[in-house]
């Protein structure tokens, strides 16, 4: 059965610009997949367009919850992952990594906007690993760009093809629905009232004399418009897809649940199940025997009273039944899971299974770290889950000297999540913070005085960057260790790390050492 179970799954990730309706989207996806009843549950990360308060605020509300971390519901045959990703760019890393823990993703794109920054960035990231993507082209309700021109833009800036699923007739207030070009049926636009599914009426084949009845003179002009894109021959290749060479495309209007019917039964039809995985020795298969994962997000804190923190490890291949034992790779240590966490969305209980493609959310008291590859006893690392070096540092200050314990340990706690990273100093006793983005100093201020009653703030401090470094010589590496002490630090995984206080400076040190490694990503 369980190569079956495996077959079923289908886990991706939603990528897009803030606004462009992503959490607009995944409510409908749960919808359809009836893990809610109604609309207006699903609560987004609102992002840019909110102050730092607000926006701490609205993360509070939201409550940093495992449940919204990973949605599973059923549609069809499926078993649908829904991974969610922070919209916020200070957050991007974490997307960052989410992204390497599914198997392809879908793209919401404004229609009015067309291609933004941050879908730029984000496809970059799933170039790197060849991710197929499906395209949802959304709010047709308004006034938007021409669909041709949306497409070309899509094809011109994100380098891949496009292949119209759907086509609108219409948009904004003339929006009259979609065609289906492959089912040649008509699925006419009805707005929504009160969130819950509603199906428009569907007009099989562009010649029924319906559309006329409904559209008058109208109707003619979609079939010479249709007749267009038919002869343009951007058929849909589902090998190219898979590839990511190829992307479907859907026209809707996510907030009045419209459009995504379609998107979602032919992505469960197209999707790819779980595919195998790159690790340093072999590459896995899903459906060995096996259970081999990787954890690619730490979350602390679930819990405020217990200061529990959840790793996710997506199943990269057989299944997990609660009491099996497992082996930390890293560590070399055997633990016995009896507890994980998952996430079909209606049912919230310990489930008695999950299988590769699926996240399971394991208990962690410090000892997991991000990256980590669990298996059965096989020595094996998975590969590809990056650490970047951060670009901005800042010292901490603690208010209160009696809390420094609390403060360590809320630190590093709070690190283990890879948002931020903490680096000790050889030298002295201060506390550096290293983050991707500004908001990040802030968010930690915050939770460790909400998490961990630990006032502190952040000054600025004379680092501009690092860079993690290896060198095979012992000896090389203990004189460098030892004339460069004022400029090194431990960081959170216990890695040596060189904190330049300029660029000049790491320059200078790269030319001074030639025999070692300065690197400025860390792969976990
Ligand atoms: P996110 O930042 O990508 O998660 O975007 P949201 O889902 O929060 O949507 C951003 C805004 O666009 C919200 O005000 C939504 O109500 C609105 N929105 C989402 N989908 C549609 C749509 O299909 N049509 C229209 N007109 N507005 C939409």
């Amino acid at each position: 059965m369980s190569t079956q179970d495996i077959q079923r799954r289908r886990t991706f990730a939603i990528i897009s610009h803030p606004d462009a309706g992503k959490t607009t989207l995944t409510e409908k996806l749960l919808l359809f997949g009836r893990a809610i009843q109604l609309a207006g549950t699903v609560k987004g990360r609102k992002s840019d367009r909110h102050a730092t308060s607000d926006w701490l605020e609205l993360e509070k509300q939201r409550g940093i919850s495992v449940t919204s971390s990973v949605m599973q519901f059923p549609h069809k045959d499926a078993i649908v992952n829904l991974l969610d990703t922070p919209g916020h760019a200070d957050f991007s890393e974490d997307t960052y990594r989410t992204l390497t823990a599914v198997d392809s993703a879908l793209m919401v794109i404004d229609a009015a906007k067309g291609v933004e920054e941050r879908t730029i960035k984000l496809m970059e990231v799933c170039r790197l690993r060849d991710t197929p993507i499906m395209t949802f082209v959304n709010k047709l309700d308004r006034e938007g760009r021409d669909p041709m021109e949306l497409l070309d833009e899509v094809e011109e800036v994100l380098k891949i093809r496009c292949a119209p699923v759907t086509w609108p007739l219409g948009m904004g207030k003339q929006f009259r629905g979609v065609y289906h070009l492959r089912e040649q049926r008509v699925h006419l636009y009805s707005a929504t009232h009160g969130g819950r599914i509603q199906a428009g009426e569907v007009i099989e084949g562009l010649d029924n004399p319906r559309l006329d009845e409904l559209f008058g003179s109208e109707a003619e002009q979609f079939r010479e418009e249709l007749e267009l894109i038919r002869e343009a021959g951007h058929d849909f290749d589902h090998d190219a897809y898979l590839r990511g060479e190829l992307t479907p495309v859907y026209f809707g209007s996510a907030i009045n649940n419209f459009g995504v019917q379609e998107l979602l039964d032919d992505f469960v039809d197209y999707a790819p199940a779980p595919l195998p995985r790159p690790a340093q020795e072999r590459r896995v298969e899903p459906t060995e025997e096996k259970l081999t994962g990787f954890v690619f997000k730490i979350q602390a804190n679930m819990d405020p009273q217990h200061h529990d923190r959840v790793a996710f490890m997506r199943i990269c291949s057989g299944g997990y039944r609660p009491g099996m034992k497992l082996h930390h790779v890293r560590t070399g240590k055997d633990v016995k899971i009896s507890n994980a966490i998952t996430f079909m969305a209606s049912d919230r209980e310990q489930a008695d299974e999950a299988w590769a493609g699926d996240i399971i959310g394991l208990h962690n008291h410090g000892t997991i770290q991000i990256g980590d590859t669990f298996t059965e006893g096989e020595a094996l690392k998975f590969t590809g889950v990056p650490n970047f070096a951060p670009e901005l540092f800042r010292r901490v200050v603690l208010k209160d000297p009696l809390r420094a314990k609390a403060l360590t340990k809320g630190l590093e706690q709070l690190c283990e999540e890879g948002a931020s990273q903490l680096f000790k100093p050889l030298l002295g006793n201060e506390l550096i913070v290293g983050a991707v983005g500004v908001l990040q100093f802030d968010v930690v201020a915050y939770r460790l005085k909400t998490e961990y009653k630990v006032d502190c703030r952040f000054e600025p401090v004379n680092v501009s960057t690092a860079r993690w470094v290896h060198c095979e010589d012992e000896k090389k590496l203990a004189e460098f260790k030892r004339r460069n002490e004022a400029n090194l630090a431990i960081d959170g995984a216990g890695s040596l790390t060189y904190l330049a206080p300029t660029r000049v400076n790491l320059q200078l040190a790269e030319e001074r050492w030639p025999e070692v490694a300065f690197t400025a990503t860390r792969e976990h």
